[in-house]
């Protein structure tokens, strides 16, 4: 085909753009697709409405307990309580300056603090935990935000809906 006229560079280069848009589509839902997996094997529903920590292997669900103690669960993969191993927790949370460490205890398949949380708004929270006495800790950082969430109705520290 004679490709003089402007009508012919516009088919071309329409089809071309054609082509690139194509590739890009396909990369783009793949990558979505990708995504959409990563995220459902990071979405743990917490079997508590607790927050999910996933920073260790297992995961754990972190509760606030209705006398007001933090409760540890580790999960399986899929989102069912386990019985702790070696675990060790431990949580400082509350003023930084005076902060208040709670130390767990087993109860069951649950490790519940020996205390109650020190009472205030959004305390800032650092869970550690250790797959053994000697091992490497893992900490999970946030503030304790107890109101409710409105949309999922979990406590905000344990939102699940990303609101
Ligand atoms: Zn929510």
């Amino acid at each position: 085909m004679d490709c003089n006229s402007l009508v012919c560079f516009l088919l071309k280069s329409s089809q071309s753009i054609n082509k690139f848009m194509k590739t890009k589509m396909i990369a783009i839902v793949f990558l979505a697709a990708e995504l959409a997996i990563a995220s459902s094997a990071e979405k743990l529903s917490a079997p508590n409405h607790g927050r999910i920590i996933d920073a260790v292997d297992p995961r754990a669900e972190f509760l606030i307990s209705s006398d007001q103690k933090i409760e540890i669960r580790f999960l399986d993969a899929a989102g069912k309580a386990i019985a702790p191993t070696a675990q060790v927790v431990t949580v400082t949370m509350g003023d930084r300056t005076k902060p208040t460490t709670l130390l767990f205890i087993r109860v069951g398949d649950t490790l519940v603090s020996d205390r109650a949380i020190p009472a205030g708004k959004e305390l800032p929270v650092v869970v550690k935990i250790q797959n053994g006495p000697d091992a490497k800790p893992v900490y999970a950082k946030f503030n304790l935000n107890l109101a409710t969430c409105p949309t999922c109705s979990n406590a905000e520290y344990a939102c699940a809906c990303d609101h």
